[in-house]
């Protein structure tokens, strides 16, 4: 077991952009090269004896992460992977946009993980007063340090969430993200607390390799389905060259009564596309054999997506269809299966 105290830890912090490094332009806010790091240099917090050593890695092109494509996922992935022997943890400065979609992502491409890797961002520039920044940087870089995690998370406004269980659930606010379906792995108040029994489980004495898995770029999409839409809607976006589909359906997983519809999903399914049903509801799973309006979904071959975040749902379906060689049958028995924590079964 490591015994090293936390001012001997080492913490390599990924720096991609997003609101917190941003300054304000006439153009509205945006990310300023160098900004950032500068700001942390005059912040004596970040140099106390309870804080450990850092090393920022600012990429050269910051930017919004509306922006954000997954060959940048790739990058950050295999960052970590390049200093993983050198580090003890690792943070992501990240914008809070597509936050859940880069730590989801990054939960499936880094298999076997034993150390944390803790993604951050702020909804106030670091330029700002009243700004999130220092506090969330802060907070992450204390928790990366923590020898108890090891996965991916998101630390944001005093809590800490499994990276592919989050979602942004707030534009405005400070307590822009949540985890609807699994309970904070810890949370800061006078202590910093881990709640190790939701904690993702880590063999440190005899700890797996790290393996990165790499990530292709399948033709995927997402369509959330609305009373009265048209059968027509749903047939185009099922058109080849797609090769899975995240179905946002109502309640526990249910679509309306449509031989229109429900004949587009058995046609693509017989062709191999993959499609995922998952909730539009917030909180809770899909049960699609619950209400006969979901049961045609099940004859049809649409898989549950259970109590998946259409983050997690669409990061999954990128990594399962990036795996040279599997079968759709696999694909779908993957699917079913909690690979990184982001299903409950
Ligand atoms: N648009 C910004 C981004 O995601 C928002 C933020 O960082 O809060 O990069």
């Amino acid at each position: 077991m490591n015994m090293k105290s936390i001012k001997d830890k080492k913490i390599y912090v990924i720096y991609t952009g997003g609101t917190i490094g941003m300054v304000k332009t006439d153009k509205g806010y945006t990310p300023k090269q160098g900004y950032l790091l500068d700001k942390i240099k005059t912040i004596k917090d970040f140099y106390h004896n309870d804080v450990p050593d850092f090393k920022i890695n600012e990429y050269p092109q910051l930017i919004d992460s509306a922006n954000i494509k997954p060959e940048d996922w790739i990058t950050i992935a295999l960052d970590i992977v390049d200093h993983y022997e050198q580090y003890d943890g690792f943070v992501v400065l990240h914008g809070t946009d597509t936050l859940a979609y880069t730590a989801s992502s990054l939960s499936f491409m880094l298999k076997n993980l034993n150390k944390p890797v803790i993604c951050t961002g702020s909804q106030i520039p670091i330029s700002e007063l009243r700004s999130d920044a220092s506090d969330n940087i802060l907070h992450s870089l204390i928790l990366a340090a923590d020898e108890r995690i090891a996965e991916v998370c998101v630390y944001f406004n005093k809590q800490l969430l499994r990276g592919n269980r989050s979602v942004k659930v707030n534009a405005s606010g400070m307590d822009a993200f949540n985890s609807p379906n699994y309970p904070p792995l810890g949370q800061v108040g006078i202590d910093i607390e881990l709640n190790e029994a939701y904690l993702y489980p880590c063999d440190h004495n005899e700890p797996a390799e790290i393996e990165f898995k790499t990530l292709g770029v399948p033709k995927i999409a997402v369509l959330s389905i609305f009373p009265g839409m048209d059968a027509n809607i749903l047939k185009k976006v099922l058109q080849p060259p797609l090769q899975g589909l995240i179905l946002k359906t109502y309640g526990a997983g249910n679509i309306m009564n449509s031989p229109e519809i429900l004949h587009e999903l058995i046609a693509a399914c017989q062709r191999g596309v993959i499609i995922i049903n998952c909730t539009q509801c917030v909180k809770g799973s899909v049960k699609m054999g619950a209400y006969e309006a979901g049961v045609g979904l099940v004859n049809a071959g649409v898989i549950s997506g259970h109590d998946m975040t259409d983050e997690a749902a669409l990061t999954k379906l990128f990594y399962l269809l990036s795996i040279p060689g599997l079968t759709q049958e696999e694909v779908k028995l993957a699917l079913h299966k909690d690979l990184r924590g982001e299903i409950t079964l």
